[in-house]
């Protein structure tokens, strides 16, 4: 199963997407993890990275595709992914495709985590005080909630257009949620009739 999780900042994808690693047995492929882990490392990549990243701002398309394409070549990656924050951008949709197509490995689904804007930054507000993200102050969270408006939210457009597009309401308990991203994906039979 490949599968793309859309969401704003706060909307609980990274939870859900963790969550669905253990149903799924598919590895959980965040750009902001291999983002982080790169900055961690103070590889040269990371250092460019860093400041993008603290400002709220997406790094550059080239270097985050090269990461992820990196990373879908690891063998783990060959039964199946759930992407967490690619793509950010109607450029980086393009690229994926393009990608998952070299890889003999298209898209089944694009889930969207549908959760209103007022509970998006309390969400937030709780995230900072219990994990201490750099990029979780309250003018970086400004910056991220402004670029995902702007550049993040005509992807599920992109993916709508493509029928891939399923949009979940992301407002309840996890266990909640996490069944109904479960009852939005494809059956494997009718995923085999689409194709
Ligand atoms: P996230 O953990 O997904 O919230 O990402 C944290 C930060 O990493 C973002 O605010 C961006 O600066 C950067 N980032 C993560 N994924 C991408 C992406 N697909 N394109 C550009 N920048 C990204």
């Amino acid at each position: 199963m490949r599968i793309v999780l859309l969401g704003a900042p706060g909307s609980g994808k990274g939870t859900q997407s963790q969550r669905l690693v253990e149903r799924l047995g598919i590895p959980q492929i965040s750009t902001g993890d291999l983002l982080r882990a790169a900055v961690k490392a103070a590889t040269s990549l990371g250092l460019k990275a860093r400041a993008v990243m603290e400002a709220g701002q997406l790094v550059s398309d080239e270097i985050v595709l090269a990461m992820l394409e990196e990373r879908l070549e690891q063998p783990d990656a060959v039964a199946g992914f759930i992407l967490d924050g690619y793509p950010r951008n109607v450029a980086q949709c393009e690229a994926l495709e393009a990608l998952l197509a070299r890889l003999g490995q298209p898209l089944e689904v694009a889930i969207k985590l549908d959760v209103p804007s007022e509970l998006i930054v309390e969400r937030i507000a709780g995230r900072a005080a219990a994990q201490g993200r750099k990029d979780d102050t309250p003018e970086t969270v400004r910056e991220r909630l402004r670029v995902y408006a702007e550049q993040t939210e005509p992807v599920a457009g992109y993916f709508a257009a493509e029928g891939k597009l399923r949009i979940v309401d992301g407002v309840g308990e996890l266990a909640e949620v996490s069944r109904r991203i479960l009852d939005a994906l494809p059956t494997p039979r009718a995923v085999r009739a689409s194709a």
